[in-house]
This record gives structure tokens, sequence and C-alpha cells, in this order.
């Protein structure tokens, strides 16, 4: 089954004399369970699709379904329930709150819910997951990158989102701690979501089943393993 359904879209910034063109026409559809890493240099608009993906952004032009919704015909509202719902983004900057402890942060998609359930146990068992039960009281900047881009997985992977986003997640750490929130991803995919990672590891997109490369704006390959 089709998750993603990505046609023609471009995104264009900037009005006046000099628009720049971040997309250029990207048409990808992505299966329920998939795994895709996304690659391809500085500048060639990886973020912006991340972003468009996790409706985040809007395309200028073309169109996303998302489950088989067109993104583009709901109200702001709406689409910030499925983002709370349905999609978990990482970033590789974190994007912890910093007054918050490691728990409140994970926490936090519950204060945007619709329904107030209690979901502490689960926090605290995602907490677990990653490695992080020990930390749950502490704050942010009490953290490794390593830990906190856990507790930012275990944040994404709260309302049990069908898709996992992830824009450089390794970017900002050491090769161990890098090696530690690939191996979580890993296993949020073998879990059954779907997973789309930007990475510019050449080694990660190698061994991902599937690899679309970026240049330009456009999709210059896209290949299964
Ligand atoms: P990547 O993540 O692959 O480095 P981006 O999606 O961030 O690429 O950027 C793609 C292109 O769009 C680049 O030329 C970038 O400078 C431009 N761009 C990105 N965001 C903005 C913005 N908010 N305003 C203007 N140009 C932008
Ligand atoms: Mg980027």
């Amino acid at each position: 089954m089709t998750l993603i359904e990505l046609a023609d879209v471009e995104r264009w910034y900037g009005a006046g004399d000099e628009p720049v063109r971040a997309l250029a026409g990207v048409s990808l559809s992505i299966e329920r369970g998939e795994f895709v890493a996304i690659t391809g240099a500085s500048g060639s608009g990886k973020s912006t699709l991340l972003n468009i993906l996790g409706g985040l952004d809007r395309p200028s032009r073309g169109r996303y379904r998302l489950g088989g919704t067109e993104l583009a015909t709901l109200d702001d509202t709406e689409i910030s329930r499925v983002r709370n719902q349905d999609i978990g983004i990482v970033f590789q900057s974190f994007h912890l709150l910093p007054r918050l402890t490691v728990l409140e942060n994970v926490l936090l998609p519950l204060r945007f819910a619709q329904s107030q359930i209690d979901l502490e146990a689960r926090a605290k068992e995602l907490l677990t997951r990653v490695g992080l039960s020990d930390r749950a009281t502490h704050r942010p900047s009490e953290l490794s990158g390593g830990q906190m881009q856990r507790a930012a997985i275990a944040r994404a992977l709260l309302m049990q989102p069908k898709l996992l986003l992830a824009d450089e997640p390794t970017g900002n750490l050491d090769s161990k701690s890098a090696e530690q929130v690939l191996r979580l991803i890993g296993e949020v995919h073998a879990q059954g979501q779907t997973v789309v990672l930007v990475t510019h590891d050449p080694d990660i997109a190698r061994s991902a089943p599937r690899h679309v490369r970026l240049k330009d704006g456009r999709v210059e390959e896209d290949g299964r393993r």
C-alpha cells in the first residue's frame, strides 16, 4: 500500500527577480513500511523535500498525498492533526525545549493532541527503549548530543506515527552515537514503520533498502537493493 505520493512537486522560494527553485518537479511514491535514504549535495533540496513530507511546508506546485489524503485540501487545524498523529520528525539539531525535562520533552506531542490520553507510561517505556530511563528528569543541557537525539526520537515516536522522518539526524554526532541513533531508526523500520532518512553518509545510503539521490531539486537516481 502506498503511503506517500508526490507528483511533480515544485517548491520555489522568494518572489521578485530571482526566485530559487529548491524542488524542480519531484515525483516519488513510497510504500508503507519502506525505508528510504535520501542523499544529495548541500542545497539539492533534501530538507525542503523532508519539510514538505512532514507537512511543515507546502509545495508551490504539484501534489502531495499522504495515506491517500491530499494535504493541500486540509486546513491548518487538520494539517496539525496529521502532523501530530501520523508523522514523527527528528532534526540534526534535536529541537528539544531546554526548560523542559527529558520526559516532558518526550510528552510534548500530547500538548497538541486532541484527546489527552495518559501517555506517561508509554513515554517512560520509550525512554527505556532508547536507553535514557535514568535521564528522564534531567534537562537537555545535561545530555550528550547522542542522548539528546535519542530523546528526540522517543518524542517523535510517542504518538506511534505511520511515518518517521529524519533530516541528517547524525550530522552533529560522534561516530559511536551516530551508530546508536541509526540502529534505533533501523529498529523503528523493523517494527513496520515507514522511515525516510536524509543523510550525506554514503555508507548509510548504500546499505539502505532504497536510495533516492537528489540533484538540483530533482530525483537523479532512485534504486532499490
Ligand atoms: P539541502 O537540505 O539538500 O541542503 P535545502 O532544501 O535546504 O537543501 O535547500 C535547497 C535550495 O533552496 C538551496 O538553494 C537553498 O539555498 C534554498 N532554500 C532553502 N530554504 C530557503 C528559504 N527559506 N528561503 C530561500 N531559499 C531557501
Ligand atoms: Mg538540509
